[in-house]
């Protein structure tokens, strides 16, 4: 098992305005995660999805330590790194990786793509500048930037977006990772590269044995690249299994209208598509019993006064909805 989540928490203390200092000593939370457990496993491709809103984001920048959990606990590779600071967690830091959604962004404009890929080996100290020159070279070939003494030396803005992404997963698996979040990385990518950005991250699975949180709102993606799925909604995981039961045989009423959102290519198989009204509610104001309660179509009475739990229904299939609970 490369990384194991117990009942993790991250609230946002919600600034007051002075109105609200005067009259309520009560503090408000943004509950952006809020007690979710899982595993993942050597090699294995877990995919969270969810709505903007429902807490993946914030999961991945825990799970990496690039923010402090509120509460839970966050084993890596064996080690306890919930509460792990300066030195040592910096020395684990090459071992886990993240690919941000915008190519755009994550990439220093001023800084050519050879010295970008370069810099995670220097700042780890391993390798000499001639060594980490030659790596990048090979790194390079293999995402498909050839010649490679060209790419080398171009910066950012001479590239396509497809491009500078594959500069990203460059940079992230120059140091050889072990763990990597991978953040919506083809959300902002031409739809017709998309899959050869898959394949490329499927690619260094293979090489590396490498594990990935792959964050994503599009179950059609989490399709073609998991092993494992857990949907997640207002900061809770509601479903979670192997990827290909999730589709054959999706419980929760959420999982179910994001799978009837997904497009059919044959005109001929029409599904009906399950509307969910209304936004997902704000993370400061939590519906009481079930969080989806507010836009369930198959609501009960109970669902609004008790909250369900996760529970376990098959071998690897874990549901959280008043549906299934005895
Ligand atoms: Fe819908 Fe109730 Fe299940 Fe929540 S517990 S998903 S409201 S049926």
């Amino acid at each position: 098992m490369i990384l194991e989540v117990t009942n993790l928490k991250k609230y946002f203390p919600v600034a007051k305005t002075f109105i609200e200092r005067l009259f309520s000593r009560e503090e408000k939370f943004v509950k952006a995660v809020d007690g979710i457990s899982f595993t993942i496993d050597k090699g294995e491709i877990f995919s969270l999805v969810g709505e903007s809103g429902s807490g993946k984001t914030t999961t991945g920048k825990l799970v990496l330590r690039l923010i402090d959990p509120t509460d839970g606990k966050i084993v890596f590779d064996g080690t306890d790194i919930t509460y792990l600071k300066g030195e040592e967690l910096r020395k684990l830091r090459r071992y886990m990786q993240i690919i941000y959604q915008d190519p755009y962004a994550s990439l220093n404009p001023r800084m050519k793509v050879g010295e970008a890929i370069m810099d995670p080996l220097i700042i780890h100290d391993l390798a000499s500048r001639d060594e980490a020159k030659s790596m990048v070279y090979e790194m390079l070939e293999k995402v498909g930037l050839t010649p490679p003494e060209y790419f080398y030396n171009v910066y950012p803005r001479n590239l396509s977006g497809g491009q500078r992404q594959r500069v990203v997963i460059a940079r992230a698996m120059i140091t050889k990772p072990k763990f990597v979040v991978a953040d919506e990385p083809v959300s902002m990518i031409d739809v017709s590269l998309r899959a050869s950005i898959l394949d490329l991250m499927l690619k260094f699975r293979e090489e590396l044995n490498l594990s990935y949180l792959f964050i994503t709102h599009d179950l059609a993606v989490a399709k073609y690249i998991s092993d494992k799925i857990a949907i997640m909604y207002l900061g809770k995981i509601v479903e979670m299994g192997p990827t290909a039961e999730i589709f054959r045989n999706p419980l929760h009423p959420y999982t179910k209208a994001l799978l009837s959102a997904i497009p059919v290519p044959s005109p001929r198989k029409k599904k009906e598509r399950i509307k969910l009204v209304g936004e997902i509610p704000s993370a400061i104001d939590i519906p009481s019993g079930c969080r989806f309660h507010t836009r369930c179509p198959n609501k009960m009475k109970r669902c609004e006064a008790e909250e369900p739990e996760l529970i376990k229904v098959s071998k690897e299939h874990f549901v959280a909805c008043h549906i299934y609970s005895v």
